[in-house]
């Protein structure tokens, strides 16, 4: 991937482990935390330490490995004993939408286009404080699910969710996608407010490690060709990724075609702005043509098999994205089109679905199902020199999981548990950055009943008004 950026360490408050240093926070500056007592599966391809201990220099993981091999060295700042659970990567979801979050269910049902039209009167008419309230629930969601990073799409408040994501700990890739009003008579315009939208947001946390931000585009179908070239151009001046969703229905491959004679994904290429900064969310109506250009360009791929599923798009075809070496993550989607924010249900679909489909029991399986929620999308957000995995070097972003197995842990049982078996309420804690944002039903930086209390009474005024017209 194109850009970069570094993750400088820095002060940061940790609550820390509750039964390791008790409830007071406590300012925290390089510190160094032996993490021991656990099981730790360090990612897809990496090693499995049954009793496993990991040494943390403040954000950054300094030595993991087999605890009777922890090198000699000065005695840790903190212990933190995770009473033999099982530690994994934090779970990475490519492709969000979590301004929507509190319209859960309010449209289940036909496909996507059916289901964005019945969709419109409720949530079209939507503020940015509306945006950041959802928000609140939906990132409060994805933690308790093992979620530690978020690509998340709005249309109006670019940096709304970065804001939420930072104040209660969790790792975000933010932006808008813009829309051109002559295909998406539901949208207003939010082009260029988006780019100034993100450019304050990216000034404002400037010297934030957790947010990065991105410029998008709706979709081939709700966007003139004008407005996908200028988002693109504005995102290469600003080295930010772009975002687009691509190829999602067959009526939007029936649509680019009557209208440039193009598949969505030659069409994009026929912009030029197919490249190793774009994130593709979605992807299913894709020819053997489409994925030579998609790999030949280095971009990275959202899978949301729950969401393509339920608003009847496909399944999009992941095996040989990933046999022609497209990077490809997981994503949620939003809580509309889903309508839960777990990468479990994901990592499971994601093999289920194909194998449904193929009729091949061996299309697929745990590993590649894990490495799309870690490594994979840590690789489609251009964030893979930093976390999706458990290595020295890389930034302490894991989950700690209840998960025991009558015949003992192995390294194919964790992985099968962690895809077919476990859930959010496996969820025991979830650190970022070297820091615990969620510890046994609480999180750490925020009193969850309270902000969710905020949230309800702030849409109860809509609830007595119904859907906007
Ligand atoms: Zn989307």
């Amino acid at each position: 991937m194109g850009w970069s950026r570094s993750d400088p360490p820095g002060f940061r408050i940790d609550r820390g482990l509750s039964h390791c240093v008790g409830p007071a926070y406590r300012v925290a500056c390089l510190m160094r935390v032996l993490i021991e007592n656990a099981a730790i599966l360090t990612g897809p391809s990496g090693p499995f330490h049954p009793d496993g201990a990991l040494l943390l220099d403040d954000s950054q993981i300094a030595w993991i490995g087999d605890a009777a091999d922890r090198p000699e060295g000065p005695e840790p700042d903190r212990r933190m004993d995770l009473g033999r659970r099982v530690v994994i990567p934090g779970l990475i979801n490519t492709h969000a939408h979590a301004g929507l979050s509190s319209h859960r269910g309010c449209c289940d049902d036909g496909d996507l286009f059916e289901w964005a039209g019945a969709l419109a009167p409720h949530t079209s008419h939507l503020s940015v404080e509306d945006n950041r309230q959802s928000c609140h629930l939906a990132v409060m969601e994805m933690v308790r699910n093992g979620i530690t990073t978020a690509c998340d799409c709005t249309r109006f408040g670019a940096g709304v969710f970065a804001d939420v994501a930072t104040e209660i700990g969790m790792r975000s890739l933010s932006g808008a996608l813009a829309n051109s009003p002559e295909f998406r008579p539901t949208g207003r315009p939010n082009w260029p407010l988006a780019l100034d939208e993100t450019r304050a947001a990216m000034q404002r946390h400037a010297d934030n490690a957790l947010a990065r931000f991105y410029l998008g585009a709706h979709s081939p179908y709700s966007c003139t060709p004008e407005l996908v070239s200028e988002v693109k151009s504005a995102a290469e001046r600003l080295s930010l990724p772009f975002v687009i969703h691509l190829a999602e229905n067959r009526r939007e491959s029936d649509i680019t075609t009557e209208r440039y004679g193009l598949s969505p994904t030659a069409w994009l290429g026929s912009l030029g702005v197919l490249d190793d900064t774009c994130i593709l969310a979605h992807c299913v109506w894709m020819s053997d043509a489409d994925l030579d250009l998609v790999a030949a360009s280095g971009a990275g791929v959202s899978h949301n098999p729950a969401s393509n599923a339920k608003l009847a798009s496909g399944v999009a075809p992941v095996p040989t994205m990933r046999t022609r070496g497209i990077p490809v993550g997981l994503g949620t989607d939003s809580t509309l089109s889903n309508n839960a924010l777990d990468l479990f249900q994901e990592m499971k679909f994601s093999v289920l679905l194909q194998r449904a489909i193929s009729l091949d029991g061996f299309t697929m399986n745990a590993a590649a199902a894990f490495e799309m929620a870690t490594t994979g999308g840590a690789r489609v957000l251009g964030w893979d020199h930093a976390i999706g995995q458990l290595e020295a070097g890389y930034t302490a972003d894991l989950v700690v999981l209840d998960l025991d197995h009558p015949l003992g842990r192995t390294r194919e049982r964790v992985l099968s548990d962690v895809v077919y078996h476990a859930g959010p309420a496996a969820v025991h804690a979830v650190m970022v950055a070297g820091e615990i944002i969620y510890l046994d039903g609480e999180f750490t930086r925020i009193d969850a009943m309270s902000v969710t209390e905020a949230v309800h009474a702030h849409f109860q005024q809509d609830n007595e008004k119904g859907p906007a017209t």
